[in-house]
């Protein structure tokens, strides 16, 4: 049996005719920038995450360079960044100007290192750091990271483009953060129909930063405090995410309940099922496993044949790519990041995955590593 490693077509039973009804309404009252619908999905999500302050953008990626220039962080900054991450983390600390100090990966929970956060704080006076919650919870060490950062004056900002419906300590892992941000790119938890994001924040002159950048640096139809971009959510893809929050909470239980049955199904296996660290609630964004490097390559190539689809969530240490020559400032690194890559392997996962799929997939993993 075929399992896709990701497939977004799984709609509720009328979804679909709710969307087509919303893009025919919102067509003919040609409602496609700000409007209603933008304004509902903030308000929606500053209620569900528990946070003051939901500002919408045009993607994840954005998002991040929204909350670094709010935060005044540009050229001669250095910010921190995980090694392990998505590229646009890496990515947006360069496009504000700023110099970026890789930190090390903690192999147990996916998140940074913290004795390297504490080396890179006492050796290259960040100005700001972006931690990034991986695979559907955060680090085991966030409150501590939280408070070094605190402590040190170093603005934290939290990357939370994959971890929407992530509890911590019982409230939602955006609440108490300095300001962290998400994205809607559709295979995220939370998806729209194409593009956008969000930046949350408690402290209203973020907020109002952040929103004034994401419209050119505007205060009157005419008038500009300040250079921003264009970065506007389209209301269209406000909409799509408004209707997919009448769904949310069904498709989290689908996505923690695959997760957790592909964990208690491979123990005992030579293979590692990453566990979801204490004090969280994961959202099942992805499966994350670690075996050696030949076993993943054998397994990988069984799961190939057999039309079962797989990730690398990451491949590869962002240090190491070809586009981050020139731009590293440092690395601070006990070495950990690069195997941690070359030993991760993510079976399918996304909402509504079937008994049988998921039968499927462990059955030949079973039979490759057993
Ligand atoms: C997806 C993702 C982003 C970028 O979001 P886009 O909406 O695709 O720009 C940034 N960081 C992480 C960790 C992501 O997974």
């Amino acid at each position: 049996m075929a399992v896709p490693f990701v497939d977004l077509k799984r709609f509720e039973s009328g979804f679909l005719d709710r969307w087509m009804e919303k893009v025919s309404t919102m067509s003919s009252t040609a409602s496609f920038i700000g409007g209603s619908e933008v304004a509902k999905l903030e308000v929606a999500l500053c209620e569900r995450l528990r946070v003051a302050y939901t500002v919408s953008c045009a993607n994840g990626t954005d998002a991040l360079q929204l909350a670094l220039r709010a935060m005044g962080v540009g050229a001669g900054d250095v910010v921190l960044v995980p090694d392990v991450t998505f590229w646009a983390t890496f990515e947006a600390v360069v496009n504000v100007g700023a110099s970026p100090v890789t930190l090390d990966v903690d192999p147990e929970d996916g998140g940074v290192d913290l004795t390297s956060i504490i080396r890179a704080i006492d050796n290259y006076a960040p100005k700001a750091a972006i931690i990034a919650h991986l695979y559907g919870w955060g680090s085991t060490q966030l409150k501590a990271i939280r408070q070094l950062c605190t402590e040190r004056g170093v603005m934290l900002l939290e990357d939370g483009a994959q971890c929407y419906g992530v509890e911590y300590n019982g409230n939602s892992i955006y609440q108490d953060a300095l300001i962290s941000t998400t994205s809607f790119y559709p295979a995220k938890v939370l998806g729209a129909a194409g593009d956008g994001g969000a930046v949350f924040t408690n402290n209203p002159d973020l907020a109002d930063r952040v929103r004034q950048l994401s419209n050119h640096g505007r205060t009157q139809h005419y008038g500009y405090a300040s250079v921003g971009w264009n970065s506007r959510m389209d209301s269209l893809q406000a909409a799509f995410v408004n209707l997919s929050l009448d769904h949310i909470e069904q498709r989290l239980a689908s996505r923690r309940q695959s997760a957790e049955y592909y964990r208690q199904q491979l123990r005992g296996l030579p293979l590692r099922v990453m566990d979801v660290p204490e004090g969280y609630v994961e959202n099942g964004y992805c499966n994350v496993c670690h075996l050696e490097a030949p076993l993943r390559a054998m397994l990988e190539a069984v799961l190939k044949a057999e039309g079962i689809g797989f990730g690398n969530i990451y491949p590869g240490a962002l240090s190491a790519q070809p586009g981050a020559e020139g731009y590293i400032h440092a690395a601070v690194s006990n070495g950990r990041a690069a195997e941690y890559c070359t030993t991760v392997l993510n079976l399918p996962l996304f909402p509504y995955m079937t008994a049988d799929e998921l039968e499927a997939v462990v059955a030949v993993v079973k039979k490759t590593l057993v």
